[in-house]
């Protein structure tokens, strides 16, 4: 099965701008305020640069 882009809200802090937002190269990441950022999955390419990206592995590929 393919694999998909999970966030892990619990590993999020959730008290800052995501910077994995700005990193995704299609724009598939989306946060409202500081809250955890939610993943477009019809966009999304699964490239792995934000889960490779994200210090806290709240974004998570399997
Ligand atoms: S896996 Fe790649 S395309 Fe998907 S949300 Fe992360 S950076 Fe964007």
């Amino acid at each position: 099965m393919e694999k998909k882009l999970e966030v892990i809200t619990a590993n999020c802090p959730q008290d800052h701008k995501c910077p994995s937002v700005d990193i995704c190269p299609v724009g598939a990441l989306h946060q409202e305020g500081f809250s955890a950022p939610t993943v477009d999955h019809e966009t999304c390419i699964r490239c792995g640069k934000c889960s490779n990206f994200c210090p806290m592995k709240a974004l998570v590929l399997r």
